[in-house]
């Protein structure tokens, strides 16, 4: 995650991190950001011992959007292994019905979850956005997804042809 009172950002190390020899240097002076971060796993009870961060290599966050799972960028498959895709599809279904989205963050890259397939959104810039629409067809409802750029905010990347029903 980004740090604003360091300029830190997203998927960079902080550089008052010490892998592997105590975490945190300065954990007792620690910016307001960090002590108030809590990830899923801590707030969420229901959360099996699979989702641990340290195991998974994943961070599940829940922003007024949906759910973000940042993946540590040396495992980058980790989220579409078993259990864990099976758990984020189902999760993007709960979060269309709320009309919000499950989405992989990979450094500055972007894969949505939806709950019939997933699709790479490729690299974000600050401010870009995700938009989520569906379509019925003979067979059933069928999501789609665009990035929808900050500059240009009436144009879009989009995949798969649909009509938009739902902005998240
Ligand atoms: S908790 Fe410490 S190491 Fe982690 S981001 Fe904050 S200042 Fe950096």
């Amino acid at each position: 995650m980004g740090i604003a009172a360091f300029e830190k950002q997203a998927g960079e190390w902080c550089r008052h991190c010490a892998p592997g020899r105590g975490g945190c240097k300065i954990y007792d002076t620690r910016p307001e950001e960090c002590r108030n971060f809590y990830c899923n796993w801590l707030l969420r009870p229901d959360l099996g011992p699979e989702w641990r961060p340290l195991d998974c290599k994943m961070i599940l966050l829940v922003y007024p959007q949906g759910l973000t799972v940042h993946v540590d960028p040396d495992f980058p498959d980790t989220w579409r292994k078993e259990p864990y895709h099976r758990q984020l599809q189902l999760w993007a279904f709960k979060a269309w019905q709320a009309r919000m989205h499950v989405a992989v963050w990979i450094k500055r890259r972007r894969i949505i979850i939806l709950p019939d397939r997933d699709i790479d959104l490729g690299e974000f810039d600050p401010g870009d956005r995700i938009e989520v629409s569906v379509q019925m067809t003979v067979l059933g409802q069928t999501w789609s997804a665009a990035r929808i750029l900050a500059k240009h905010d009436t144009s879009k990347q989009s995949i798969g042809a649909a009509p938009r029903i739902n902005t998240a």
